[in-house]
């Protein structure tokens, strides 16, 4: 690769590139509401096109927001690209500086919804493959783009979509969505995701709600919901579900390694959250276990009775509870969905209903593939740093869809945020230096990969 003919097309072009980047961040793309989600799709696959890919907007079931899948160069080798074109809802709108969806400036640093997550890192690929094609050449490699647009409200049709065209989706390595650099600057690249499955649990135990010296004998929700409730956890965090631990693995050597080399930010952590330690002590290579590698069940919130000013002697009939549980491989919505309901029946609690519940699958990938190594060397060579390796992020995305799903594709997140993105929030931001050599990092990877 000539890398300097191609950082030179990145600088000469630089103005143009970055209005293209506005217009991306001009359209709205909310899935939650669906605003400008059909302009959007239609601004990608424009855009796709401009570099001389087959480009498709896939419909998804029940016409939902639909898949742009674009196909670029050919080679025995394959990356697949993983890319969502929605955004979360901009509101609070009162809370922005400058409005979420007119890109805005100041001080060297982008602001607007999605100037990130995702369509920050969605630009910064398609420009690198753009001043790739313009000065090297053909691409020495076949480029599979997905582009989503539902990731922000839990992929509900991605999986679906990914069982229907299967046969497309073959890869050596996939290019994840996300990523970047730390709170000290350091470049990390994450290689898995834990699942999570949502669901919200409802007690309904008389017809309406009651004077509450009816307290005797009647039942009460809120008093249902939390015995039922305090039956899944002990007070040492001990998760109860019978079967629900059965499926923790220890983490492999190479993953284990990994926990080892990672920097220690226990004190900065425990300093932001005004806490003198973890919970039950955890530290060291033990809390890394614990965050990375094990199961959780929190309670996201709890509603019922009355909560308003002064006092209101009410006996609840309702009580709603909404629980995550972050999952490990093998653990899925629908058996933790099942080992719950189980629970709860074993337990006296046929009552309590789980109203609904979703959920993605975890995914660990391997962390010695080509796609990390070629991602790790590529850092090397842009931000001259040893990148942070990450086994796993302890949140959630739709990657088993795109990894073990379709046979092992293994993944890498590499991206362009830095911590005070305030992705999800007022004020959404990116530095356009990360921009900037955000596409240089692509540019080199492309020819590490196919190095690889
Ligand atoms: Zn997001």
């Amino acid at each position: 690769m000539d890398t300097t003919t191609f950082d030179a097309y990145l600088l000469q072009h630089r103005e143009r590139l970055f209005e293209d980047y506005k217009d991306f961040l001009r359209q709205p793309s909310v899935a939650a509401t669906g605003q400008g989600i059909v302009e959007m799709a239609a601004l990608v696959a424009r855009r796709f096109a401009t570099l001389g890919a087959s480009v498709q907007i896939i419909p998804t079931e029940g016409n939902a927001p639909p898949v742009v899948w674009a196909e670029i160069g050919e080679g025995d080798k394959t990356l697949l690209i993983y890319n969502h074109y929605d955004v979360q809802p901009a509101e609070p709108f009162n809370l922005w500086l400058s409005p979420p969806f007119e890109p805005t400036v100041r001080d060297g640093i982008l602001f607007a919804r999605g100037a990130s997550d995702d369509k920050g890192e969605l630009v910064t690929r398609i420009h690198a493959v753009e001043a790739w094609l313009a000065t090297q050449g053909k691409l020495p490699f076949k480029i599979k783009w997905l582009v989503e647009g539902e990731e922000e409200i839990g992929s509900p049709h991605l999986h679906k979509w990914v069982e229907q065209h299967q046969d497309w989706l073959k890869a050596d390595g996939c290019l994840w969505e996300f990523g970047g650099f730390d709170e000290n600057g350091r470049f990390t690249l994450t290689m898995g995701v834990k699942g999570i499955c949502y669901v919200q649990l409802r007690v309904k135990s008389v017809d309406h709600d009651l004077h509450s010296s009816l307290a005797p004998l009647a039942p009460n929700a809120a008093w249902r919901l939390i015995w039922a409730l305090s039956t899944l956890k002990d007070a040492q965090e001990n998760i109860l579900i019978d079967g629900y631990k059965d499926y923790v693995r220890e983490p492999s050597e190479a993953q284990m390694e990994l926990l080892r080399r990672l920097p220690s930010e226990e004190d900065a952590i425990k300093q932001s959250w005004k806490i003198d330690s973890f919970l039950q002590g955890r530290t060291g290579l033990d809390a890394l276990k614990q965050l990375y590698f094990t199961p959780t069940a929190t309670l996201c919130g709890l509603t019922s009775g009355w909560q308003g000013l002064g006092t209101k002697t009410v006996l609840p009939a309702e009580a709603t509870a909404k629980v995550d549980f972050r999952l490990v491989p093998d653990l899925t919505p629908d058996i933790v969905a099942d080992l719950l309901r189980k629970h709860l029946d074993k337990h006296g609690f046929t009552d309590v209903e789980i109203v609904s519940y979703n959920g993605y699958r975890a995914e660990f990938c391997d962390v010695e593939a080509g796609i990390v190594k070629a991602a790790a060397r590529a850092a090397h060579r842009i931000y001259n740093q040893e990148p942070v390796l990450v086994p796993n992020s302890p949140g959630s995305g739709p990657m088993w869809s795109l990894s073990s799903f379709i046979g092992g594709v293994p993944v890498v997140c590499a991206g362009i945020s830095h911590a005070d993105n305030r992705v999800h929030s007022p004020n959404e931001n990116v530095p356009l230096q990360n921009y900037y050599d955000g596409m240089r990092y692509i540019g080199v990877l492309i020819e590490e990969f196919a190095a690889a």
